[in-house]
């Protein structure tokens, strides 16, 4: 026992009750970055990105935040309301006549868990007048390393809706050839970490050509995230990588 440990939990538990009330204190909101094709410099979609401004506390980053969600079991019910919130945008921007643009939704592996999620989509889907495929998920790879089964049923389902969907932060968790050969996804998404020294550094820069041949060899797309500079880009548009993200072309 210190002082400090108990101003750690009381902390803890001050953020825990604070999380509670923030969706019926309508304390969430959205932001949306870019996804820029390299083929032809367009926007091809937008990913929506998590925001909580406390009254108190002020803005909680995710990485602080989203954990603890999850931790609580509040992630299926702010995850849904994620859901719908970002379709309502996709379906507002098409209305105002911008060219169709896909918004991702990141999926936690809790909410993959809970059957409601393909109800979630199916209902985010139906409330926003939203065509499934103007909506991607970005999943995890530890969402799939339990229970396989079930998450590759579940992707099977979210397909036959007509949304696509992206494995997020590729190369960092466990994925196996066997697997990716089995999950239908669209696109790998290429972890930050591997980008931030794809131009000075051998090893990445030959982990990240490697992924972008092994999604086109597999038929998948690639996206690269956290592009930060000219240098990057430049290397991820000579070795074909489909689209980027990241502060170079626009913060979220
Ligand atoms: P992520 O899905 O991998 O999102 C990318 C993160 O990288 C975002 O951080 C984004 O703001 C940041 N980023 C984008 N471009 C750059 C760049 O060029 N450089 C750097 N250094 N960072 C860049 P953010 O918004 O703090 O989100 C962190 C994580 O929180 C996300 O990682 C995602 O895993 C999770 N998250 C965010 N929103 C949601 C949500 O609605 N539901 C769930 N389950 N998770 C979410
Ligand atoms: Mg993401
Ligand atoms: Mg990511």
């Amino acid at each position: 026992y210190s002082a400090e440990m108990n101003e750690k939990s009381m902390m803890r538990l001050g953020l825990e009750n604070r999380l509670r009330m923030a969706l019926q204190n309508n304390e969430f909101y959205l932001e949306y970055q870019p996804k820029q094709s390299l083929m032809d410099g367009s926007i091809v979609g937008v990913e929506a990105l998590l925001r909580w401004q406390d009254k108190e506390l002020g803005r909680v980053a995710p990485d602080d935040f989203i954990p603890l969600a999850e931790e609580l079991g509040l992630i299926g019910e702010i995850g849904a309301w994620v859901m719908t919130s970002a379709a309502r945008q996709a379906r507002e921007w098409a209305l105002q006549g911008l060219p169709p643009m896909q918004v991702s939704v990141n999926v936690s592996a809790q909410q993959f868990k809970r059957r409601e999620l393909v109800q979630d989509v199916r209902w985010a889907l139906s409330c926003a007048e939203l065509s499934a495929e103007l909506l991607d998920l970005e999943i995890t790879e530890t969402c799939v390393i339990e229970d396989l089964d079930k998450v590759i049923e579940s992707i099977h389902q979210l397909r036959g809706l007509g949304v696509s969907i992206s494995m997020d932060d590729f190369g960092t968790g466990y994925s196996s050839f066997a697997l990716l050969q089995k999950l239908p996804i669209h696109t790998l998404k290429i972890d930050r970490s591997f980008i931030s020294n794809v131009h000075c550094n051998a090893d990445d820069a030959e982990i990240v050509r490697a992924i972008i041949n092994l999604a086109h060899n597999l038929d998948k797309a690639v996206i690269a995230e956290g592009v930060e500079t000219e240098d990057q880009l430049e290397f991820l548009r000579e070795h074909g990588c489909d689209q980027v993200q990241g502060y170079l072309f626009s913060r979220p």
